[in-house]
């Protein structure tokens, strides 16, 4: 890559305006080669350095959240508010929740300690989605994009 293409501004760009397009149309927290692959089907011939590189931008924005669960890839969420995961055992799907913890009776004993003060917290809930409890007896997963 040369100099110049470091100094672009990728906040105008096309690649850039489809990489948060295709993440604003996911409900399923697409990864880095996820979001590569939708958005060629849009702006075919895009470079994975352009997307990764245009992902970065938008996270360092806030426009767009990332995180990753133990080592699996890296997955981008369009939902930048706090909120928890649910994540379906069987077809990996994860799906978006806000429980709100910071009252609850969860972190509780953290409060009482009084020697840690709690500034966020990271949940994530394992079980098994609709779509895969209503297709157990066809045993094939629902396709992984509506
Ligand atoms: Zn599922
Ligand atoms: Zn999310």
């Amino acid at each position: 890559m040369s100099k110049v293409a470091l100094t672009v501004d990728v906040r105008s760009t096309p690649q850039r305006r489809a990489v948060l397009d295709v993440i604003d149309r996911a409900t399923d927290h697409p990864t880095a080669a996820e979001v590569l692959e939708r958005v060629n089907e849009v702006l075919p011939g895009v470079g994975a350095a352009t997307v990764y590189r245009a992902l970065g931008r938008l996270v360092d924005a806030g426009q767009i959240a990332e995180f990753c669960f133990g080592s699996s890839a890296t997955r981008y969420d369009r939902n930048v508010d706090h909120h928890e995961h649910l994540i379906c055992d069987r077809c990996g799907r994860v799906e978006d929740v806000v429980l709100d913890l910071h009252n609850s009776q969860l972190l509780a004993p953290l409060t009482k300690r009084g020697d840690f003060a709690v500034t966020s917290y990271d949940l994530r809930v394992h079980g098994v989605c609709h779509d895969c409890t209503i297709t157990t007896t066809e045993n094939h997963p629902h396709p992984k994009e509506k």
